[in-house]
């Protein structure tokens, strides 16, 4: 057998409880296509080993674009005047649950831009009505909230929420999102994490300023937090951004980074993100082929759908709802894979998430 540097190496990153930092910037940086080939396969193995073959769908609603925030990145950002903004009434987000659930679909994601419009009692009471009505998971992604709020969501029944770091690089973190606190961000990730939330955070691979030590580095904070979820998705440029003439990121970086955070984290759900699949084609499958075991299908209203851009040229905009369900399982045929239509809770085991306070 051929002797392999690459592959001593990602069973060295494997086997560490600390990998080295140098190693990861190592295999960030490979271009031989071989050698990624043999990345990508390692983290499939480990992909295969710690989740299965099945892939677990969370059906997102983006409910609302207002945001108070000035993310250099994003598309829904306060400064952005050119969109119409949008906040979904709590009856179009049941009917919409409605929808996603008839596709057998038992995850509910509710995302949208840091919007002070959202009352923490208004959103508590969607959580509840959803509760009351389907036997579904509720993730929030709504961004830094009081933890009086987080623990009011829990109780109301939500078991995950989602808050990307976006780079754990403190220094690159305050360059672009003004009026922000790197450290205030990490608190809300250890106030979810104590109130028994399925935490999940993430990155954008290809933000201007960010190198592989960077990333690499962003995969050890995966490791080191032991988040439940991790979503790895390619800069996008807006053009209603301070950052339009940025390069976009490389799916090929955006892969290897998601290959790593499988082959490290082992068992963290990792989904293929709508980013990587927003770029010059779909990259999904390859997502799904190199570490990734989630999708996230979109079931925003169409006439909302499109506002919520945070990056442009954001896929199945106009797609009828519904559509998703066969696009799904022809991706999961298409890699020899199935589409687990369970919960699919975190795989980290932990007792308090079927505790409900
Ligand atoms: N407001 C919520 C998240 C809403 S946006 C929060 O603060 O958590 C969801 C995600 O879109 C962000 O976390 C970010 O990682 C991603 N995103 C935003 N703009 C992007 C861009 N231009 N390219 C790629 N990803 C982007």
């Amino acid at each position: 057998m051929k002797y392999s540097v690459v592959k001593t190496i990602l069973n060295k990153i494997y086997t560490s409880r600390v990998p080295d930092p140098g190693d990861l910037e190592f295999v960030l940086s490979l271009r031989d296509p071989e050698e990624i080939r043999e990345v990508f396969t390692f983290a499939d193995k480990i992909r295969e080993k710690f989740c299965g073959k099945g892939i677990a769908l969370r059906g997102i609603i983006e409910f609302s674009n207002y945001c108070f925030r000035r993310c250099f990145y994003c598309g829904i950002n306060k400064d952005n005047s050119k969109i119409k903004r949008y906040r979904m009434s709590r009856k179009e987000i049941l009917d919409t649950v409605g929808r996603l659930v008839s596709c057998r679909i038992k995850t509910v994601v509710l995302q949208s831009g840091e919007d002070a419009g959202i009352d923490a009692a208004w959103l508590e009471d969607v959580i509840l009505s959803i509760k009351s009505r389907f036997d579904i998971a509720v993730t929030l992604s709504v961004g830094e909230r009081e933890n009086e709020d987080y623990r009011l969501w829990r109780r109301a029944g939500a078991e995950r929420y989602l808050l990307k770091i976006e780079t754990s690089n403190e220094k690159l973190y305050s360059s672009m999102h003004p009026g922000m606190d790197f450290r205030h961000r990490i608190g809300c990730l250890n106030a979810l994490k104590s109130l028994g939330y399925q935490t999940g955070s993430g990155i954008i691979v290809g933000l201007p300023g960010q190198d592989l030590k960077t990333i690499a580095r962003d995969i050890l904070f995966f490791k080191k937090r032991d988040f439940d979820m991790i979503g790895i998705g390619p800069f996008i440029p807006h053009q209603n951004t301070c950052f339009t003439d940025k390069p976009g990121g490389d799916a090929g970086l955006a892969l290897k980074t998601l290959a790593l955070t499988r082959i490290v984290t082992r068992n963290a759900h990792l989904p293929a993100t709508t980013a990587l699949g927003s770029l010059d084609r779909d990259y999904r499958p390859e997502g799904l082929a190199c570490g990734a075991n989630v999708l996230m299908p979109n079931f925003t209203p169409l006439p909302y759908r499109k506002l919520y851009e945070i990056y442009p040229q954001k896929r199945c905009v106009s797609e009828a709802p519904g559509a998703c369900g066969t696009c799904m399982e022809k991706m999961a045929k298409g890699l020899g894979r199935f589409v687990d239509y369970s919960r699919a809770d975190s795989l980290k085991k932990r007792d308090q998430f079927t505790a409900h306070s």
